[in-house]
């Protein structure tokens, strides 16, 4: 389905407290969806247990609501959403855009990429040795849009570059679940971080899979600390300081080159979301590329 009325989203994966890029990427998801008259949906990504302390998404909400970030609709998470998953896993392996994989990272790049059982076209006599589901990606020269780097172009490999889909400890990977939830909330407008770019063509093959039309792209620059390192929670970027919220949108609405004035350090933080809804300047938002 086709929705005319902007839609966008903020879908953080809960690894940890919010950190000062992830706040860029969502306000700038936040201005964005509000300055085009739209609406701006939260969704939770958590998909992997292993990898996320209980307390992250509780910490994430808060720290949103103390920025004055509120989603439009209640907030989804995907750890409530497996029937879905499974519901596409089994169109896609119907479709045969899906299969069954045994294969270890290992011997998979001494294999240069490619299943040394051919697992494309494997049939499992028995299913009782662990197995991933994968995503069958078609050979294809990506061209796509983006609306803030321009156009995109991408190499997509069959078979080398075949995404997980459903990981052999059992656990829904990202690359499904993101395509089936921005599906199913009529997600019209994706802004995210750039160091996603590199999975958009791979999405898009995911979304035409499931009948689906893909949805407009925005990625904006990668925040780096001082060592020009990624701003992440693998890198131990410090928590947000929900103590702080002006003063963190200001310096987030500086990282997206807005020009904030001086004097809004001194208003609220909901000041501080009018003035940026405003302003907002798409094409300000410096293009050095990850
Ligand atoms: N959950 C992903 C992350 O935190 C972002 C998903 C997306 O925006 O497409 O990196």
């Amino acid at each position: 389905t086709i929705q005319s009325r902007y839609r966008g989203r903020f879908a953080p994966s809960p690894t940890g407290p919010l950190h000062f890029g992830s706040l860029v990427t969502a306000l700038a998801s936040y201005l964005e969806a509000n300055s085009r008259h739209g609406q701006w949906l939260v969704r939770i990504e958590d998909l992997d247990p292993l990898r996320e302390p209980p307390e992250a998404t509780g910490e994430i909400l808060n720290s949103l609501d103390a920025h004055g970030l509120f989603p439009d609709e209640p907030v989804c998470f995907q750890s409530r959403r497996h029937d879905a998953y499974q519901e596409a896993i089994e169109r896609l392996l119907g479709s045969g855009r899906a299969y069954r994989c045994s294969c270890s990272r290992k011997q998979l790049q001494a294999n240069n990429g490619r299943h040394p059982q051919n697992c494309r076209n494997r049939h499992f006599a028995t299913l009782d040795e662990p197995f991933a589901i994968r995503f069958a990606l078609d050979d294809e020269q990506s061209r796509w849009q983006d609306q803030l780097l321009g156009p995109q172009q991408q190499v997509v490999r069959a078979e080398i570059d075949d995404p997980v889909i459903l990981r052999k400890e059992g656990f829904f990977a990202y690359q499904l679940a993101v395509v089936v939830d921005d599906i199913e909330q009529g997600i019209t407008d994706v802004v995210r971080g750039s160091d996603l770019l590199d999975m958009t063509a791979q999405q898009i093959q995911i979304y035409r899979a499931l009948d689906a039309t893909p949805p407009r792209w925005l990625h904006i620059p990668v925040i780096l600390n001082e060592q020009g390192q990624k701003l992440s929670k693998q890198n131990h970027a410090p928590a947000l300081d929900d103590a702080t919220p002006v003063n963190n949108l200001f310096a987030a609405l500086n990282a997206l080159n807005q020009q904030p004035p001086q004097s809004l350090l001194a208003g609220s933080v909901d000041q501080l979301l009018e003035w940026g809804c405003k302003h907002w300047k798409r094409r300000a938002v410096h293009l050095t590329r990850r």
